[in-house]
Order: structure tokens, then C-alpha cells, then sequence
């Protein structure tokens, strides 16, 4: 459809991020339920990129681990992101099983996330050439079948072009240090780093770089210190051997000691949840709970 501002009816707010809001809107012929992203684009978006990210998202259109984009429209300077509607992204549902279940993600729905973005990944880079370059826990979603997609690329990657934007726009905590030093120098294994960060994160429950006080405190702590580490017994919790090896293979501080995706794919915790099997239906069915039970509580979970 052409969705427009002219033919959507707004029904709620989802989301808020640095550059816009997301918001849930129902096409009014087809009554079909749709997210769009407003950006005030005056600011740091300009029309070119936006038509970028049109071509990247419409050559996706049948991945099943990417979200679906349906247009690009400008109104009253903002620019509205048609996408599909998802349920939730992992950074809430995360901090939902650990605050409101006391309880952490199992291990099969973190390695269900985990094949479901490095096959995201993978494509964006060998079909189409691209680069995600924003890979944290806000831009994978789940919905209530249980699907695990990702999202934004190209939106805040293209305008997150520098240093000084991206310090200032807050998206530090999953840029890899190298890409600190020297935006220039772009490469897949800066994204295999995000990952391994929002990895870490879903599965402990906590943000790997803690005791900072500043955001210079932390940029310093990411270039110059160790990588972060999972160990099997951390947290008073047990991780398996698989698990903390993927991760910590990703968290490699030298990039060019991380893997790319082809060797990810080699990786015993990636093929377990790759092949399917019990544990991999078990996990979507949990995810689409999890999903269902965050459309029915929306302002409990984003308060
Ligand atoms: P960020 O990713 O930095 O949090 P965004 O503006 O991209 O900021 O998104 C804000 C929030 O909106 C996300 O955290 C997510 O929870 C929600 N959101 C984004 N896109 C969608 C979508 N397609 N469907 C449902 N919720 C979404
Ligand atoms: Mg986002």
C-alpha cells in the first residue's frame, strides 16, 4: 500500500528513541496495523539517505529476519519510516524477565536470537552489500509468532556518520573500539561486536561496561581496557561453555581476531539453534508469550 499521513490513523505511541517516536497506526481502508517511525528530519536526515534506506529495506522485503519496510513519507518536516508492527524489542523483554520474573532468558531463546540476526546479518552483507552498524537490543524485535527480526539500519547507521553525532546521540555503549578511534574504517566485524555486546547483555542481564561515570569514563574504558569476558559461572548463574565461547570470540578486542559471519555460522552454539528441533520451537512459542504479554501491558513494560 501507499501508506501516507494522509490515510493512517494514529492509535498509540510504542516507542522513543534519540531521533523520533515510533508509533502503532492503522491504514484506514485496509484497517491493516502498521509502526511508523517519525524523524524530524530538518535536523540530520536528508532525502537521499532516506530513499538509501527505501531501496536496502524493498530489496529485503522477503527476509525473514529483517523487519519490513512500506515507505518513506514526509510531513510537516517530519519524516515518517513505514515498517511493520512488531511486539517488542529484547531490551525490554529482557529487563521484564529479569525485574518483573526475577527470572533470565533461557539459553535456547538466546540462541534463537542469536541465529535469527547472524542470518540478518549475513544477508544484508552478501546480498545486499550492507552494513548494519547500529546492532543493540532496541533493534531486534520479536511479535507474537515468535519471529526475531531486525531493525533500523541505515537510518541511524547512514546518520550516525561521525564521532561527534553518535557520542552525542547516546549510541556509544554497543560501538566497538575501534569504530571510537576511527569512524572511517567500517567493517562487518564492528557489527559482529555490537552483537557480542547485546549478546552479553540479554544473557546476563546487565550491560558488560558498568562503574563509569561519564560517557568520555566509558568511550576510555571501551578503547583501552579489556574486552568484556563471560565466564560459565558468572553472576552466580551458569552459562554453557558454547554460549561464553561465542561471545567472547565476538567481544575479540583486535578486529581483526573476530570472526565474520561464515566462521560465526561454524560455531557449536550457532549450529545447535541453527538446525531447528525442540528447543528452537520451545523458544518461539516463549517469545510469542513474552510478545503477547507486552501488547497487553504496554505502558508497565516502556514505563
Ligand atoms: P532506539 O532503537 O534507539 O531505542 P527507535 O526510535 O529506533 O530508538 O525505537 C524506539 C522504540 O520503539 C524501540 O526501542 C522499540 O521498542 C520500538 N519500536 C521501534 N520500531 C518498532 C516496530 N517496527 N514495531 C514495534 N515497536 C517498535
Ligand atoms: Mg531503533
Amino acid at each position: 500500500y501507499p501508506f501516507n499521513h494522509t490515510n493512517l490513523r494514529h492509535l498509540s505511541q510504542v516507542g522513543a528513541g534519540y531521533y523520533g517516536t515510533v508509533h502503532k497506526m492503522q491504514h484506514n481502508e485496509s484497517g491493516r496495523l502498521i509502526a511508523v517511525k517519525k524523524i524530524r528530519y530538518n535536523n540530520i536526515c536528508d532525502q537521499t539517505r532516506l530513499l538509501k534506506e527505501h531501496d536496502t529495506h524493498m530489496k529485503s522485503e522477503n527476509v525473514p529476519n529483517i523487519v519490513k519496510f512500506f515507505g518513506a513519507c514526509f510531513s510537516e518536516g517530519d519524516c515518517w519510516i513505514c515498517m511493520e508492527l512488531m511486539d517488542i524489542s529484547i531490551d525490554f523483554l529482557y529487563k521484564r524477565v529479569y525485574s518483573v520474573k526475577k527470572s533470565r532468558l533461557n539459553e535456547n531463546i538466546i540462541g534463537h536470537i542469536t541465529v535469527c540476526i547472524v542470518d540478518a546479518l549475513d544477508y544484508l552483507k552478501r546480498k545486499l552489500n550492507r552494513i548494519h552498524r547500529d546492532v543493540k537490543p532496541s533493534n531486534i524485535l520479536i511479535n507474537a509468532a515468535g519471529d526475531v527480526k531486525l531493525c533500523d539500519f541505515g537510518i541511524c547507521g547512514d546518520l550516525v556518520g561521525s564521532y561527534a553525532i553518535t557520542v552525542e546521540a547516546g549510541c556509544v555503549q554497543y560501538l566497538a573500539p575501534e569504530r571510537i578511534e576511527n569512524m572511517d574504517k567500517y567493517d562487518i566485524r564492528s557489527d559482529v561486536w555490537s552483537l557480542g555486546i547485546t549478546l552479553y547483555e540479554i544473557a546476563t542481564g546487565v550491560y558488560p561496561y558498568r562503574g563509569w561515570s561519564n560517557q568520555m569514563e566509558h568511550i576510555e574504558i571501551v578503547v583501552n581496557g579489556d574486552s568484556p569476558i563471560l565466564l560459565q559461572n558468572m553472576h552466580n548463574l551458569h552459562y554453557t561453555d558454547p554460549l561464553c565461547r561465542f561471545i567472547n570470540t565476538c567481544l575479540r578486542k583486535n578486529k581483526d581476531d573476530r570472526p565474520k559471519y561464515v566462521n560465526l555460522k561454524t560455531f557449536s552454539f550457532y549450529k545447535m539453534y541453527a538446525v531447528g528441533g525442540p528447543d528452537i520451537e520451545e523458544a518461539k512459542r516463549i517469545l510469542g508469550l513474552e510478545a503477547i504479554d507486552a501488547r497487553d501491558h504496554p505502558v508497565e513494560q516502556r514505563a
